[in-house]
């Protein structure tokens, strides 16, 4: 078993990067990758830390968000140099108006009446707001503000068109796909159908469009797939010569997936990390 998609608390999980190896060696995972959005600080422990597991693969990786028809549409990239200039520009060029995002959802949440400061423990560990997601912002207005979890504060604030809900400017997916690509990494499109109707011929209209520029992979396993949505995306992920990843979207106590199992009924087989090996290959050797 194996898991292509985590969070660690260099962004909005929060188990720390040089402890991921060390769970995923406990539940026998033969390789986990570190997919924090929009950042690769993480990756240097991470990796450190995997060196005392040598049955485990890890698998430097990032998550970057993107808005394709309206939608917001992330694209995680896998084996990437987490050291590549262009990747670190892109990366900061994203964190600078996640700052800005964060500052307008600051005042949002005044002017509702649920103001935070900067200094509340959930943001504690970050010295300015270039990390911050809007879960920090859920777990501080449970804390401060009484709500029942995180879901609660999304669906009354946070989520998207929800009153401090503040939109972020992204980057199309083709620019997504060539940093990774300029990183040396493979483009795999995250949830293709996550919190959105189960909707086939979007995922081929995506898929029909951004397999010619460069898109690698489906994540055709997710923590809230069943085995309908599985098998609608290896059916696109075969017609489009895509491959298939597969990943938990693990973000420790922010959310109630678990690393490698998900919500219980999780498996992401073996064999897709040598699919995705042979295809970095192919592109890069
Ligand atoms: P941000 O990148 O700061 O806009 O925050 C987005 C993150 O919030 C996602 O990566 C998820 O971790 C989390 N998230 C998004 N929508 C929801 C939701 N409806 N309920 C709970 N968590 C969510
Ligand atoms: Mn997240
Ligand atoms: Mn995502
Ligand atoms: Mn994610």
């Amino acid at each position: 078993m194996i898991d292509l998609h985590t969070h660690s608390c260099a962004s909005d999980g929060t188990v720390a990067p040089e402890k991921l190896p060390e769970l995923a060696a406990a539940i026998n995972l033969s390789a986990v990758a570190l997919t924090d959005h929009d950042t690769v600080a993480g990756i240097d422990g991470f990796l450190t830390a995997a060196k005392h597991f040598p049955q485990l693969v890890a698998v430097p990786g990032v998550e970057l968000s993107t808005n394709f028809s309206s939608k917001e549409i992330h694209i995680v990239g896998l084996f990437i140099d987490h050291r590549n200039e262009a990747l670190l520009d892109f990366l900061a060029a994203q964190r600078a108006e996640r700052c800005r995002r964060n500052e307008m959802i600051f005042l949002k949440l005044k002017s509702l009446g649920y103001p935070l400061a900067m200094d509340e423990p959930e943001f504690a560990r970050f010295s300015d707001a270039s990390s911050i997601g809007r879960p920090h912002f859920a777990a501080a207005l449970c804390r401060r503000y009484g709500f029942a979890d995180s879901q609660e504060v999304f669906h009354k604030l946070l989520g998207h068109n929800r009153p401090a809900y503040v939109r972020r400017k992204t980057p199309e997916p083709a620019a997504a796909i060539e940093v990774i690509h300029a990183a040396h990494g493979v483009a795999v499109w995250a949830h293709p159908v996550y919190r959105q109707r189960n909707e086939s011929a979007f995922v081929r209209r995506f898929c029909r469009r951004f397999a010619p520029l460069g898109l690698d992979a489906l994540e055709c396993y997710y923590s809230l797939f069943g085995p309908p949505e599985t098998q609608m995306l290896l059916q696109a992920a075969h017609d489009f010569n895509l491959s298939a990843s597969g990943g938990s979207d693990f973000h420790g106590d922010h959310s109630s997936a678990q690393l490698g199992v998900g919500m219980g009924g999780l498996s992401v087989p073996d064999e897709l990390l040598d699919t995705l090996i042979a295809r970095k290959n192919d592109l890069f050797s």
